[in-house]
């Protein structure tokens, strides 16, 4: 047996578990100024779910997802995305009965079968919210505007956001055509995979990541010149309402997003410098009645916390941290003395280290501590600790009582 772990999945440690913590509290501390509720949702559900939502013609389900089976033979996948099983859930629990429209996050790993590189994994890790029961565009700027705050509150610059729209039910139907009949003209330049879904979903060829089929659909027909009057409307808003909000975006008319369910908004915000997408998102006007809900307009976007790291810079350690070293049999006395700290509030190490002074005040300094707290026999006997600075140097004698 080789110890080591799968090939995409990963362990987060040491610094990057600093920055994965990061993500995660600033994102559910913005989600929470605009009273989102949490939603924790299982690992595992029905792999028709995802086929059902996401989409048989996708990458995900046709080629993404770990799937297996139970031991009664049931069909089960691990979740590749959020939003299904949130949909899922809210179908299940009837949460349209309880209030007019519902507003949920979830966070947690998500599984896609990917070729693993920089950025992508077979396990990672993705923050989202849902909005169900909305139609208006504001509620797509609100969307919008919450990844913008995340991304803002982590400093993270270099990011464009992208719109698009998608358009209705009616609006898909001719543009599909439309799209169809110039990629039947450019088939030749066509990745295989392309090809192979083109006439089934002509949508997802826009979506390619080959660069021949990139290029073959430049010059493509555009969703947006098939939008309906309220599509049109919704769209029109949907800018002027980012504009009010000084957001900054950019149009891109090919932006389709990997999934089935979208409806109208589609966006993402991406890194030109990675080339990678940060965060996802759209609405999904359709997909609640399709699993068997009542009809209720709803969107939402998911963030890629590991993306995100990507993108963060190393950061000092900014806690003050006092280091409590006993010398001699003092252990009761200064199991004591760190608790005391503790409970005024400060981060404490007990030293496990043995050796004498020299050696615990290399390993304080290796740990990055500010205050070495010098527990001997002299001090215990006297109720005190000697303090001392690792910065200045300067040291000083407390009393217990005084810590
Ligand atoms: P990509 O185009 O990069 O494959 P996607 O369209 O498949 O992304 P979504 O399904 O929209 O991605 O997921 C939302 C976000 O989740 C992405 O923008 C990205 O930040 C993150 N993500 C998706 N797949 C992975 C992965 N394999 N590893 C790490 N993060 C991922
Ligand atoms: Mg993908």
């Amino acid at each position: 047996m080789t110890v080591q772990s799968v090939r995409g999945f990963h362990d987060i440690l040491g610094k990057e578990a600093k920055k994965f913590r990061k993500v995660s509290n600033t994102a559910r501390r913005i989600l929470k100024l605009y009273n989102f509720e949490e939603i924790i949702l299982p690992v595992v559900e029905y792999a028709e779910l995802f086929q059902r939502s996401v989409g048989e013609t996708t990458d995900i389900v046709q080629k993404e997802m770990f799937v297996f089976e139970d031991r009664k033979g049931r069909k089960l996948a691990l979740r590749p995305e959020g939003t299904a099983g949130t949909v899922r859930a809210f179908i299940q629990h009837k949460l349209y009965a309880l209030r007019p429209y519902v507003k949920l996050f979830y966070e947690g790993p998500m599984f896609r079968y990917e070729r693993p590189q920089a950025g992508r994994y077979r396990q990672f890790h993705q923050i989202g919210a849902e909005v169900f029961g909305v139609a208006e565009p504001h509620a797509d700027a609100e969307i919008i505007k919450i990844t913008y705050d995340i991304l803002n509150a982590l400093d993270i610059k270099d990011v464009v956001i992208e719109i698009n729209s998608l358009g209705c039910k009616k609006d898909r139907e001719a543009y599909r055509e439309a799209l169809l009949n110039y990629l039947r003209g450019v088939r030749e330049e066509l990745c295989s995979d392309c090809i192979n879904r083109m006439e089934r979903n002509p949508l997802r060829v826009l979506d390619c990541k080959v660069e021949t089929c990139r290029e073959a659909v430049k010059e493509s027909p555009k969703m947006i010149d098939f939008l309906c009057d309220e599509c049109r409307k919704h769209y029109e808003s949907l800018k002027e309402y980012l504009k009010a909000l000084n957001i900054p975006f950019r149009e891109n008319y090919n932006l389709v997003r990997g999934l089935d369910y979208y409806t109208r908004t589609v966006f993402e915000a991406v890194s030109d410098s990675l080339g990678l997408t940060l965060i996802a998102g759209g609405r999904y006007d359709y997909l609640v009645e399709e699993l068997g809900g009542p009809p209720t307009p709803a969107l939402g976007f998911a963030l890629g916390v590991e993306r995100l790291m990507l993108l963060l810079p190393d950061e000092k350690e900014e806690e003050e941290i006092y280091f409590v070293i006993p010398f001699g049999n003092v252990h009761a006395y200064a199991l004591k003395v760190a608790d005391r700290l503790r409970s005024k509030g400060k981060v404490v190490e007990l030293s496990y280290r043995k050796g004498g002074l020299k050696k615990q005040l290399e390993f304080a300094n290796k740990l990055g501590v500010k205050y070495a707290v010098i527990v001997g026999e002299d001090e215990a006997s006297k109720g005190e600790v000697t303090i001392k600075d690792m910065e200045t140097g300067e040291q000083k004698s407390v009393k217990f009582e005084e810590l």
